[in-house]
């Protein structure tokens, strides 16, 4: 079983891929992660990645597919599953990630598409606050603190991300839906795209997705 896990920033999608990959022995496929990863080990895609970033540009669709191609391809003989997190983020990539899986022999995946209103997206994002000292995470709308501003378990100060301010998180969710609507249409004609409430807590959206997987793979 192949799966897509799609959500936008802030929809949980880090804890649910981390559950599903320990629960189903599946592999995990982060392309930031892999670049960053190729970057650092100075690998001859790294280097070529390295220079376009450091110009300023986009790593292009051939770069991200050799670099997960580089990246599964050793992985095949021991799996069949894997769980692909970030990826495909556009039609070119859905089509890229169609001849992956033939190149080697790989089911075609399965979507599964976490759904959350922008308005609880934005509280989850703009109200997360993280300890300068211990690096406890809270939120001051949904797990605050006892005293504002003060870390529970160290009673360090609490700071906010720079990126988490209302205006970036718009911008960086109005950035998201324009492109994942395109690939989700995509999914959704080839009847293999499971969109699920995913407002609950964690507990609630892993049960929903193992429900799926369970009826369907
Ligand atoms: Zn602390």
């Amino acid at each position: 079983m192949n799966l897509v896990l799609f959500g936008p920033p802030g929809s949980g999608k880090g804890t649910q891929s981390e559950r599903l990959v320990h629960h189903y022995s599946m592999t995990h496929i982060s392309t930031g992660d892999a670049l960053r990863a190729a970057i650092r080990a100075r690998s001859p895609l790294g280097i070529k990645a390295q220079e376009v970033i450091s110009r300023g540009e986009l790593v292009d669709d051939d770069m991200v597919t050799d670099l997960l191609e580089s990246i599964i391809a050793p992985k095949r003989k021991d799996t069949d599953s894997f769980l692909f997190d970030g990826y495909p983020r556009t039609v070119e990539q859905v089509h890229r990630l169609d001849g992956l899986c033939e190149t080697l022999n790989l089911v075609p995946p399965a979507v599964i598409n976490l759904h959350v209103p922008e308005e609880t997206i934005l509280l989850r994002l703009t109200g997360r606050r993280i300890c300068g000292h211990c690096g406890a995470t809270f939120n001051a709308y949904f797990r605050p603190t006892r005293v504002a501003g003060v870390c529970d378990v160290c009673s360090g100060p609490l700071t906010k991300r720079v990126d988490d301010s209302p205006e970036t998180t718009r911008e960086r969710l109005r950035v998201y839906s324009s492109q994942s609507a395109p690939v989700l249409d995509t999914y959704g004609e080839r009847g293999v795209l499971y969109t699920i409430d995913a407002t609950a807590g964690a507990d609630d959206v892993y049960r929903k997705i193992t429900r799926i997987i369970e009826e369907n793979y």
